[in-house]
């Protein structure tokens, strides 16, 4: 098969991939579409140092398991691939398992490949409702939503979304869907503008390093910058006992005043995967949408050119289609 390679920090087109095969409550995926994230641009720069099939956002379909009635089925997947034997294991915390493997991440070859294996258990079927296309974005709108997970959210929670990248904006969206007082800080004007048709507050940021100016200090700064100073910049937004919620992991960390963490006593949350449910409920009822989001569709034989649309500061998503 067909697959997008990373090994030795080269990327390569690999036209002889073996196809995966599948080990014991696993399903085999004929995957229709992945999406580029930023994490795979990371991985790129050395992030985790993975080596292997690269690619962990897809819709597919599901051509062997056990299961004769998963057969068929247009699916998402869970990328987190826990052992089921470890204390986090067995309390449930799957996510957090110190053995776990990670589609396309860690450990185990991911979705930028015509074929891709996953257990049965980290599948979720997409309702008719949601386009191929739209399918793509379940993980990230789910990472999106881990956050309303972990912070307690009413409608008179103020809310600063710094970054209008393509997490930020999957951000802002289930965000507004809490009805929070929501604002969010960008660099792109047309993006910002379609925000601002959904009733969200928007600040246009000319300065990537400087700290927008804003009248009031939020209960929660959500960073979703992919800037090595988005932290620092998020401590000056936050006010004092407020949260501040990190999404973006960058290869190249940059150093934290953590005295200001201490004086404001800022709650400091780090934030990953999330409920697939959430994100495809929302898509179905529309209260997300992601079609506005994606620049451009790449034939999985041009996927190299994928990663470098993507790397573009004027691209949002770009897929790779796998026919
Ligand atoms: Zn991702
Ligand atoms: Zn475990």
């Amino acid at each position: 098969m067909r697959a997008i390679v990373l090994d030795d920090d080269r990327v390569r087109l690999d036209l002889n991939r073996s196809i995966p095969v599948r080990e014991p409550g696993e399903a085999l995926i004929r995957v229709l579409y992945s999406g580029v994230c930023n994490t795979d641009l990371e991985l790129v720069k050395g992030y985790m140092g993975y080596r292997g099939v690269m690619g962990h956002e897809f819709v597919g379909r599901v051509e062997e398991a056990d299961d004769p009635g998963m057969m068929g089925k247009r699916v998402t997947g869970e990328i987190n691939l826990p052992c089921h034997d470890c204390g986090y294991c067995q309390s449930d915390k799957g996510n957090h398992c110190p053995n776990r493997k990670v589609l396309g991440i860690l450990g185990k070859d991911g979705a930028f490949a015509e074929y891709a294996t996953l257990p049965v258990s980290n599948l979720h079927i997409v309702p008719d409702e949601i386009s191929d296309k739209d399918a793509v974005f379940t993980e990230p709108l789910a990472a999106a939503f881990r956050i309303i997970e972990q912070v307690d959210i009413n409608e008179d929670t103020t809310v600063m979304v710094m970054g209008d990248g393509k997490l930020g904006l999957l951000i802002a969206q289930a965000m507004g869907a809490t009805g929070c007082n929501l604002t969010v800080a960008g660099r792109h004007p047309d993006r910002l503008d379609h925000l601002k048709q959904n009733g969200i507050n928007t600040i246009l940021v000319n300065n990537k390093d400087k700290t927008p100016e804003t009248e009031i200090l939020y209960d929660l700064v959500v960073e979703a910058t992919g800037s090595k100073n988005g932290f620092n910049m998020a401590l000056d937004l936050v006010r004092p006992e407020g949260t501040i919620a990190l999404k973006s992991t960058v290869a190249d960390t940059a150093s934290i005043d953590t005295n200001r963490l201490v004086i404001n006593e800022v709650t400091m949350i780090g934030s990953r995967c999330g409920p697939f449910t959430k994100a495809l409920s929302a898509m179905k009822d529309g209260s997300v949408k992601t079609d506005w989001l994606v620049n451009e569709t790449v034939p999985l034989d041009n996927g190299l050119r994928a990663l470098e649309l993507a790397e573009r500061r004027d691209t949002i998503k770009i897929l790779i289609s796998m026919d």
